[in-house]
């Protein structure tokens, strides 16, 4: 992470194939010398750090809770890339186990490819500006912008230090494949390589789901219960869509919790091999299948349909997602910014569907939709 990435910007600086910064000065230039740089770039050689292949910025901001999003839409279109999000995490279990913690700020981060030195100067200017305005706008305070240097070099494993052994709910632990984990009792513990596919349990809506799968196992919804409302029709273990698995996380917690059988569909091969590796990974390769598809799966009516998507998908996708849920089964909607809640809520209603449950984190919501017997 940037502890690896940081240490090698002074050392870099020094490479003899790397222009001077005083390149700068060049009297047809119209911008100013990196000398006189102030904020997020003060310390950054840019034009010679563009000199070395497979160099990135990273720009990063703490925002709050709330902020997090509009941060992420501001760096977002600075970054072709996208952005990430880091929660805050306080540990438990003695140090061990992460937990997220949504009372501190989270880490937005953002990697530029550093191609074109006074390109890249003038976005972050431009991201700079665009944090100044929201700010203004009366959000709560967001921290001050900072950049640094990632080389692909490091990058491979870098990564992997941002995912800690993480608790989500009451029994749902997230164990990234290269740590350990002291199991406690009751815990469900999922071993999970993200690699490129999206689910890594860091993200709000992928916890929203987890939080609400482990309260439909509470309830027996995915089997081992009673279940007159929601479940399966003889209480038995449930049949179980995941549309969007991307990692396969909520597969394998579906799994993991009692489903007797998942059907795991993407539109993105990367995540159908990423969701089967995963299953394995687990010993579960015989409960969940991956392939890739989409809702209406053709594979239906299941007992549980977990669509963990974006607000205009869950609407364009509604006829398939209800085709494949059996009547009195439920639907976890989730994805959902709150500002399109009422659409989303809509389209499942007009179909006849109610909406049962509401989870939220920040700005984002996940629905239980039961389809009534
Ligand atoms: N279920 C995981 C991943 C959610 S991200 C989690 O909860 O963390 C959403 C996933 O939906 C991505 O992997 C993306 O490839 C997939 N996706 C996008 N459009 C889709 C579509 N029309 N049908 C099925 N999957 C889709």
């Amino acid at each position: 992470m940037s502890d690896g990435s940081s240490g090698a910007e002074g050392s870099d600086a020094s490479d003899p194939t790397a222009p001077d910064s005083s390149d700068t000065s060049d009297p047809t230039a119209p911008e100013a010398p990196a000398a006189t740089d102030t904020g997020p770039l003060a310390d950054i050689d840019l034009a010679a750090a563009a000199a070395i292949p497979g160099t990135w910025l990273e720009l990063s901001v703490a925002a709050d809770h709330e902020a997090v999003e509009a941060v992420s839409e501001i760096l977002s279109r600075a970054a072709p890339g996208g952005t990430s999000v880091e929660p805050a995490f306080e540990l438990v279990e003695e140090g061990l186990v992460a937990r997220v913690d949504l009372a501190r700020p989270a880490m937005v981060r953002a990697h530029l490819p550093l191609l074109d030195p006074i390109a890249v100067r003038d976005a972050v200017g431009r991201v700079e500006r665009e944090l100044g305005h929201l700010q203004a706008f009366g959000l709560r305070p967001i921290g001050d912008l900072a950049a640094s240097l990632v080389y692909e070099a490091d990058w491979a494993n870098a990564w992997k230090a941002h995912f800690p052994v993480l608790r989500i709910g009451r029994r749902i632990v997230i164990r990234p494949t290269w740590r350990r984990h002291r199991r406690q009792p009751d815990d469900v513990v999922l071993a999970l390589d993200p690699g490129m596919a999206f689910g890594t349990g860091l993200h709000p809506t992928t916890r929203l789901c987890l939080a609400a799968l482990e309260s439909l196992a509470d309830r027996g919804l995915l089997g081992g219960g009673a279940s007159d409302d929601g479940g399966t029709p003889d209480g038995g273990p449930a049949r179980v869509l995941d549309v969007g698995s991307g990692s396969g996380i909520l597969s394998i917690a579906a799994a993991l919790l009692g489903a007797r059988e998942v059907l795991a569909v993407d539109v993105d091969p990367i995540a159908v091999e990423a969701t089967a590796a995963n299953a394995r990974r687990n010993r579960l390769a015989r409960v969940i299948r991956a392939r890739e598809g989409s809702a209406p799966s053709g594979e239906g009516p299941f007992d549980v349909v977990l669509a963990n998507l974006i607000a205009s998908l869950l609407i364009t996708l509604a006829d398939g997602l209800v085709e494949d849920l059996r009547p009195g089964g439920t639907l976890l909607a989730s994805g959902v910014l709150e500002n399109r809640e009422a659409a989303v809520v809509e389209a499942f209603e007009v179909r006849g569907l109610v909406v049962v449950e509401r989870w939220t984190e920040g700005d984002w919501v996940a629905l239980e939709v039961r389809r009534p017997a």
